[in-house]
């Protein structure tokens, strides 16, 4: 029997993980790519002075993202996901609070922890774990804010800025009154509530741009799908019968025109409006896709000649930095190649403009002297070279309201799938969002094909 072939466009890890799913079950898949390089939003690139594969952030997952877990399984790549039994979180004092598993079951395997942080008094702590028991049960209020939620519950401004901001600003990238409240209430939910495993955070051990190049790549090839970089889609080519629309090429940015039986658009939210056939984008949800808003995030890496400090890595509460990562302790390097590599990442940096001009040298200046402050020994390493990269749409917001805007995978168009971290997956802006969409779309595609061509319903126009 001659393979079914499937053509995806875009190779960030929904594209990917849409190619292992759909390779495993025996399709012929062509990935194409309109970059030089796999991974799109999390990728790594070649520092020029190091000589270094960089990550361009570093990207966190955690236990309760079972959908990169499984991308990992699958392609044999599990033994690179590191598994942290502890996160610190340092307080303005510099006091480390260790957040770690009691032998309490879920959900109070955190309370001891929870219990101990320095940053809070007794009286906030006993008012946050009754928000937190409230937010378990709670329905989804009528204004859709989190924030309005957040102001009926009796938490201090101290509690709200050095908990919940925290908390949220690192996992969604967005400022508390913009949070929608399914989002916000999934966070403590999935990575805090429910499971003793769920908040652990996972970490590769190899720069995202080798966990591509020489896994994910490969097993790609094993399994006899091809990958085209530098290969963009300029637009679709769509066939219409009797009202029922039909992809029936793709035409690249060369002029060459790419044939196959299902396609798969997996672009950021940004770029798949005008990719979109209007037999799509002329339809309710795939329409509002426009109307999705973008967050920055920014990362300052360091170099140093020698240790600042040897925790892997450190939540920092109410300063500029918000997380800082000892790449090298991550990369297992006992001697590193051009010093001694921290990251400091700074989730929705949009607030950075308010408080520093747009230097990057201040910004590197102004997160040193953090370090400072709560490793006194970085006065006396030697900063070897700083780099500050911001990607300016990092993440899709998820604002109040932004589950509406969000469409499902399947197109109106039988064989046009979409996936990203922005299509309907119920998960916030991530790599579990992406790799989800991804497998989302791929088994469309196989059930498409096991109801024996029978076409999906059509969708109803705006
Ligand atoms: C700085 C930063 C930090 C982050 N931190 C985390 C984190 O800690 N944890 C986490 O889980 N997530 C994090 N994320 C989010 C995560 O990176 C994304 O959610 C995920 O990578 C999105 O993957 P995707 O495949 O949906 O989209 P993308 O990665 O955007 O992939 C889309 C791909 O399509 C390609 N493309 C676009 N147009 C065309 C065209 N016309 N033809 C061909 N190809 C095209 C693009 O080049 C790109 O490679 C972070 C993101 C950033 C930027």
């Amino acid at each position: 029997m001659t393979k079914k072939r499937v053509l995806i466009i875009g190779a960030g890890l929904a594209g990917i993980a849409a190619a292992v799913e759909l390779s495993r079950h025996g399709y012929q898949v062509r990935l194409v790519e309109s970059r030089p390089r796999l991974g799109g939003r999390a990728s790594s690139i070649t520092d020029p002075t190091t000589g270094e594969l960089i990550d361009n952030c570093q990207h966190v997952n955690m236990g309760c993202c079972t959908g990169f877990q499984k991308l990992c399984r699958l392609t044999g790549t599990s033994q690179f996901l590191t598994n942290e039994k502890r996160l610190h979180f340092i307080g303005l004092d510099g006091r480390i609070n260790v957040l770690k598993n009691s032998l309490l079951p879920a959900p109070a395997h955190l309370a001891i922890s929870f219990a101990q942080l320095s940053y809070l008094t007794w009286q906030e702590k006993r008012a946050l774990a009754v928000a937190l028991l409230r937010l378990k049960r709670a329905n989804r209020p009528a204004s859709g804010a989190f924030i309005d939620w957040l102001k009926t519950q009796k938490q201090s401004c101290n509690t709200i800025d050095r908990f919940w901001n925290v908390v949220l600003v690192s996992a969604l990238s967005e400022d508390l009154d913009r949070i929608d409240f399914y989002h916000a209430r999934k966070v403590f939910l999935d990575g805090f509530l429910r499971g003793r495993n769920a908040w652990k955070v996972q970490l590769l051990k190899i720069p995202l741009g080798e966990f591509y190049d020489r896994h994910l790549q490969n097993w790609l090839k094993e399994h006899a799908a091809t990958i085209d970089l530098l290969t963009g889609l300029k637009e679709f080519l769509v066939q219409n019968e009797h009202d029922r629309f039909t992809v029936t090429g793709a035409q690249m940015r060369d002029g060459s025109i790419l044939k196959a039986d299902h396609y798969l658009l997996a672009v950021s939210h940004d770029r798949a409006r005008p990719l979109l056939p209007e037999a799509a984008s002329n339809v309710e949800p795939f329409s509002k896709t426009g109307d999705l808003e973008s967050a920055p995030i920014t990362s300052v890496h360091l170099w140093f000649d020698r240790p600042v400090t040897q925790l892997r890595h450190a939540v920092l509460i109410n300063r500029l930095g918000q997380w800082v990562f000892n790449r090298t302790a991550i990369l297992e390097q006992n001697s590193p190649p051009s010093g001694h590599y921290y990251q400091v990442v700074i989730s929705n940096s949009r607030a950075i403009k308010n408080k520093i001009s747009n230097s990057q040298e201040e910004l590197a200046t102004l997160i040193l002297q953090e370090l400072e402050q709560i490793w006194p020994r970085t006065s006396s390493a030697k900063l070897l070279h700083s780099r500050v990269i911001t990607e300016h749409r990092a993440v899709f917001s998820v604002t109040p309201g932004v589950e509406a805007l969000r469409p499902p995978q399947q197109t109106p168009i039988w064989n046009l799938q979409i996936a990203g971290d922005w299509t309907n997956t119920g998960w916030p802006s991530t790599m579990e969002s992406a790799v989800r969409s991804g497998f989302l779309a791929a088994n469309n595609i196989i059930n498409n094909d096991n109801n024996n061509g029978r076409k999906p319903a059509r969708l109803h126009k705006e």
